[in-house]
């Protein structure tokens, strides 16, 4: 009938899982989700999506959302109305702040909310309370490579499209799970290595499913891979096989950097990576023959104390062999997380206002000063990793969370939940009751992407849009609202925002990065890459003009490689850790789903067929890895997929058990990204009662 038909609703939304950033249609009734559709309008994906884009929306109408904000008393919380909550917020805040000062707050973003509330977040950390200390999720996984990108090239993101990746003649990832973390890039790398004779390389200490279908594997002693970037470059320098012109045009350093890479002789990069020669030489003379080369790297290559020089090392191949600029060319580091790219580029990072502008800076500080009405905070803000212990310090009273289940991802679980007891007040703005949410004070219940208008920036530096399907559920409410209504009880002028379309304008004003962002251009399917200039121009290919350094040139840096995996006699053996195709990190979202929990249920630890003869370990043997941090319990699964002491074990766990309890203090140590692929252990068989 007519009624039912009307009741039923196609709405354009974007996934909420990966950074890849797909785009479909939903099908709504109500609150049941129906199908989702994939377009062929959609930029990055076309018809194509994953299981989780597909069919990991069940979380939406789980029983276990929060309905009604929550306020502590002694161990238990009561539900409140908005009006309380928030007015209790209000009066604690600025009683902190009355006593301790602006930098005695921390907010932490998410990087599944929106672009509009991203900036919000930081905008109640810098005009409301008065502290550059916001930060969100990309300290704990991609910052190295954006320290890389912008210390070679100038921007912190994607040189190109998806579409370039699709239309290299050679590929190669190192460090990165594409097919299990990163679906989608990864069926368009599949599809091109098939049909169109695509080469493809896979550097990694795992051999996934990727390696298993590359034309060369490379498998590097763990915490080795930048190395092994250094010795085939200089290989690529003594066979003359790099491109002079591009050089001279282009870059500078050369010189120094050719000099810098002199120790790395093959022979003494297979003595540190254990890597043959000849692969190496295989792998130079595929770079040598390819008219354009993408390189893909992921968390394998930043969550090292080597993250940043690493990912400075793949940047100077690129240059080297002139690999940027071109269609098909370029560095791509994937982004984890579906907004973990629009929540640095709209500001929530502790050194950078929105479009990456330093708040130290006289002419941006006069700008925003200008539309903000108030000076900006001036004072260095710190990061997510400096946190736990800025509190037990003393110098963190508060902190405000939106959307981050900190408690469990911190590298060190333990110091953060010890950190969060000690604090005067804790604000945790959620859609689930997680571990880190019954620390809090206050928990505010907050709407998904599906309940909300907004926008995204996925890895390519896209900017979609998504559009709302169905009303949040219950009392929840979209984060930007209860942000505005956070700064007007702490008295804050802000203009009143109406739709998300209104915070856009005003980031878009401040923010050259962003100038001609404007919903109208996002209307749909359409969507904008930045930088956008003024008119609306779009940037699917970055550094065509210039590169994004004050002399337009891009810079080869050289770095300091510690190189090595931290393996001693007592702990024996490397862990290393990552994503199933089914999950999604530590799987709040994708446990909600019937299905998907039925295909992997637990957790387990891959074992090499080496190391299970040696320890007489069977599938299934009960085991436990014991950390300098902590230790986990699991069964054994024996598989080639690693070798010799490298074990692998995934991120999906939910409660105990959890991969981060024994991950260790071990950081990068230009961004403080933890290293957690770097977790030394030794093992002890579980007796089986
Ligand atoms: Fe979502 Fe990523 Fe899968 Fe695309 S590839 S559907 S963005 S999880």
């Amino acid at each position: 009938s007519a009624m039912r038909k009307s009741r039923i609703k196609r709405t354009k939304t974007v996934c909420t899982y990966c950074g890849v950033g797909c785009s479909f249609d939903i099908w709504t009734k109500g609150r049941q989700v129906l199908k989702v559709e994939p377009s062929p309008e959609a930029p990055t994906n076309g018809i194509s999506t994953c299981i989780k884009g597909k069919f990991g929306w069940d979380f939406v109408n789980s029983p276990q959302r929060l309905t009604q904000p929550l306020i502590r008393r002694g161990d238990a919380f009561y539900e409140a109305t908005w009006e309380e909550a928030y007015r209790l917020i209000a009066e604690r805040m600025l009683q902190i702040k009355k006593q301790h000062g602006p930098d005695s707050f921390m907010f932490i973003a998410s990087s599944k909310a929106t672009n509009e509330e991203a900036y919000l977040l930081q905008k109640l950390a810098r005009h409301a309370i008065g502290t550059n200390n916001v930060d969100n999720d990309s300290t704990y996984c991609q910052d190295p490579a954006t320290y890389g990108l912008r210390q070679t090239v100038g921007f912190g993101g994607d040189s190109g499209s998806v579409s370039d990746i699709a239309q290299a003649d050679m590929v190669m990832i190192v460090g990165s799970n594409t097919a299990e973390s990163h679906p989608v890039v990864a069926t368009r790398v599949k599809r091109a290595h098939k049909l169109h004779g695509q080469k493809l390389v896979v550097v990694d200490i795992r051999r996934h499913e990727m390696a298993e279908r590359a034309d060369i594997f490379v498998q590097p002693n763990p915490g080795t891979d930048g190395v092994w970037i250094l010795g085939i470059s200089k290989y690529l320098i003594d066979q003359d096989w790099i491109d002079h012109d591009f050089l001279s045009q282009w870059v500078t350093g050369f010189e120094d950097y050719k000099e810098f890479l002199a120790p790395y002789s093959l022979e003494h990069t297979r003595t540190i990576t254990g890597v043959p020669e000849q692969t190496t030489m295989q792998v130079a003379s595929m770079i040598h023959e390819a008219h354009s080369l993408s390189i893909l790297w992921a968390m394998g290559v930043t969550q090292h104390r080597d993250g940043s020089e690493t990912s400075l090392a793949i940047a100077n191949l690129l240059l080297l062999t002139g690999n940027f600029a071109r269609p098909g060319t370029g560095a791509y580091p994937l982004r984890g997380h579906n907004n973990v790219q629009g929540a640095s580029d709209f500001g929530a990072k502790p050194h950078y206002l929105p479009g990456y502008q330093d708040p130290a800076d006289p002419e941006v500080r006069e700008r925003f000063k200008a539309a903000w009405g108030k000076e900006l905070p001036k004072t260095r803000g710190i990061n997510n990793q400096e946190l736990a212990g800025a509190i037990l310090q003393g110098r963190i009273k508060m902190v405000y969370i939106v959307g981050e289940d900190t408690g469990l991802v911190d590298a060190n679980a333990e110091e953060a939940r010890q950190a969060f007891e000690q604090l005067e007040f804790m604000v945790v703005q959620e859609i689930f009751l997680t571990k880190t949410a019954q620390y809090a004070d206050v928990i505010l219940p907050a709407s998904p992407s599906l309940e909300k208008d907004g926008t995204f920036v996925n890895t390519e530096r896209r900017i979609q849009r998504i559009y709302q399907a169905m009303e949040p559920l219950a009392n929840s409410r979209p984060d930007w609202i209860i942000l505005q209504d956070m700064a007007s009880h702490l008295g804050a002028q802000w203009p009143t925002y109406t739709h998300p379309e209104e915070i856009m304008a005003e980031a878009a004003r401040l923010t050259p990065l962003f100038a001609g962002v404007t919903y109208e251009r996002l209307e749909g399917y359409r969507s904008l890459q930045w930088p956008v200039l003024e008119d609306g121009t779009d940037s699917p290919l970055l550094y065509t003009q210039s590169f994004h350094q004050p002399d337009g040139k891009a810079h080869l840096v050289a770095l300091t490689m510690s190189g090595m995996s931290q393996v001693d006699a007592k702990y024996d053996l490397h862990i290393n850790n990552g994503q199933l195709l089914e999950h999604f990190h530590e799987g709040n979202m994708t446990y909600q789903s019937a299905g998907i929990r039925h295909v992997v249920p637990g957790m387990f630890v891959e074992v090499s067929p080496e190391l299970a003869h040696e320890r007489n370990l069977q599938d299934g043997t009960m085991v436990r890895l014991v950390s300098p941090t902590g230790s986990l319990t699991a069964p054994v699964l024996i598989t080639d997929r690693v070798s010799g002491k490298a074990l692998y074990v995934p991120m999906n766990s939910l409660g105990e058990g959890a991969v981060n309890n024994i991950t260790g203090t071990g950081i990068d140590t230009r961004t403080s990204t933890p290293a957690y692929k770097e977790t030394r252990a030794y093992m002890e068989v579980v007796d089986p009662q």
